[in-house]
């Protein structure tokens, strides 16, 4: 007996050991995180120390005439805007999806060590008692002695029946799972000092459709929160809805309703279930992501992230005047002049023509350098950005679709020729435009998968119906 007890001793002090293990990691992983990204920042913002051998491969690029060609060596963002209309995107949103998934992955693990400090799990052997079982945590025989009291069938554990409890915070028992067999478990909950209820629970479980139904209030994210949404679920979630509605816009009071797939243990969620579809309305318009079998979200209408990117903001096909180059040198001072985008020779005037849907997220002056520019968010990964316009046509936080014209081009700022200036980025990185592998063309399901398709978001739509 004495020895059950420093036993159980012995076991909390390795499960305190491990609570601050977790903790550290935990803190380790989030300092990791910071540290990478303010590295990935630094790359981005300092991209000066690039050997010369890119150099002469910049010179055979470059036409070596006096004439100089349509360009600007300044067109970084990195001064100060003149002015500037701006919305901020949410911040959360604003996170790389890694990112995003590494603290949901973090939050989840910190809850379950919390958990995992007090819950405890045992397999009977021949010849125990409840009060043997229970002493493992430091319980005394008073909480199996109440038990048995209640429910004469605790006297009977059998070898090999597992049995899982959980101790609150006054380290009383809160909680005890005795799974009887494989058909069958027995739970007993405390519901108020020395009384426990029980429910008997026929294992069995069954997969059953839902519609959840709600408002918006606060965020998109909290209001999906609250519906028993996981991160990973509203993730996906999110991603699929903001090519087709700026969901930080999204206001209070906006309807919605999400057909989830979810298991049933009698009538108790076990907290496995998968979203099938979910429709927003807002502003009288309706939005909606349904899964395909392929495990995609789409529209409607099947598709996805619009209709992906366009490889240029342009109509027509135009000169490139100066490529991608993040080793050009300028030709006066001599010193790396980063190009991180591309500039297509246009005549002012010339309509700038959205690639891929997106929202607005600035729209500003820099008269010593970008001139008038337009940031454009896609994603949480996507931006585009074009500058030395003369004539922006849009304001921040608009929506707008593939195809739309945002701005007349023009020679503004700092240019030496009416040109384009456009950039890629990726999670705030910028890449070559001409080459980067674009998102969302390679989306489209097979002919027979969007048969299919096509029958569930029918059905999906009738389901989430938001007309009352
Ligand atoms: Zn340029």
């Amino acid at each position: 007996m004495v020895q059950h007890v420093k036993l159980a001793r012995e076991r909390r002090k390795r499960k305190s050991r491990i609570k601050a293990l977790i903790f550290f990691v935990a803190l380790l992983c989030l300092v990791t995180g910071g540290v990478l990204t303010l590295k990935n920042t630094a790359e981005h913002t300092q991209f000066t120390a690039i050997d010369g051998t890119h150099d002469s491969q910049y010179q055979a690029l470059t036409p070596t005439s006096s004439e100089q060609e349509a360009t600007s060596y300044d067109d970084e963002l990195l001064g100060q805007d003149d002015e500037v209309d701006q919305v901020d995107l949410n911040e959360y949103d604003k996170l790389p999806e890694e990112a995003q998934n590494a603290v949901d992955d973090l939050l989840a693990a910190a809850d379950q060590a919390k958990r995992i400090s007090d819950q405890f799990s045992y397999t009977v052997v021949r010849g125990d008692k409840l009060k043997d079982v229970l002493e493992m945590s430091g319980l005394e025989d008073e909480t199996s002695q109440i038990l048995i009291a209640s429910y004469p069938e605790l006297k009977n554990l059998k070898a090999g029946q597992q049995i899982y409890w959980m101790l609150d915070n006054q380290n009383e028992l809160e909680y005890l799972n005795w799974l009887v067999s494989e058909k069958e478990e027995r739970i007993y909950e405390l519901k108020e000092k020395g009384k426990f209820a029980r429910q008997i629970i026929e294992k069995k479980s069954i997969w059953k459709k839902d519609v959840l139904k709600g408002k918006i209030e606060g965020s998109l994210r909290a209001s999906l929160h609250k519906l028993g949404l996981d991160n990973r679920q509203i993730n996906q979630l999110s991603t699929a809805l903001q090519w087709q509605v700026n969901i930080s816009k999204l206001a209070k009071g906006d309807n919605f309703a999400v057909l989830v797939t979810r298991e049933y243990l009698e009538d108790k969620l076990t907290g496995q279930g998968n979203v099938d579809a979910i429709h927003i309305t807002h502003n009288g318009t309706s939005y909606y992501a349904i899964q395909a079998d392929n495990g995609r979200y789409y529209n409607r209408q099947g598709e996805t992230i619009g209709k992906g990117f366009a490889r240029t903001p342009l109509q027509r096909q135009a000169r490139i005047s100066s490529p991608f180059n993040p080793a050009r040198r300028h030709p006066v001072t001599g010193r790396v002049r980063p190009h991180k985008g591309v500039d297509f020779a246009v005549p002012i005037g010339t309509p700038v023509i959205l690639p891929a849907d997106g929202v607005v997220e600035k729209v500003a002056y820099q008269a010593g350098g970008a001139g008038r520019y337009i940031v454009v968010r896609h994603s949480r990964v996507y931006q585009t950005v074009y500058m030395h316009l003369s004539k922006p046509l849009v304001k921040a936080g608009q929506s707008l679709k593939r195809g739309e014209r945002i701005a007349l081009s023009g020679n503004t700022g700092i240019s030496t020729g009416a040109h384009l200036h456009y950039e890629f980025h990726i999670n705030g990185r910028a890449v070559n435009p001409m080459t980067v592998k674009l998102p969302g063309t390679n989306s489209g399901m097979a002919d027979k998968e969007r048969k299919n398709f096509l029958v569930k978001a029918k059905s999906a739509e009738r389901l989430l119906s938001l007309k009352n």
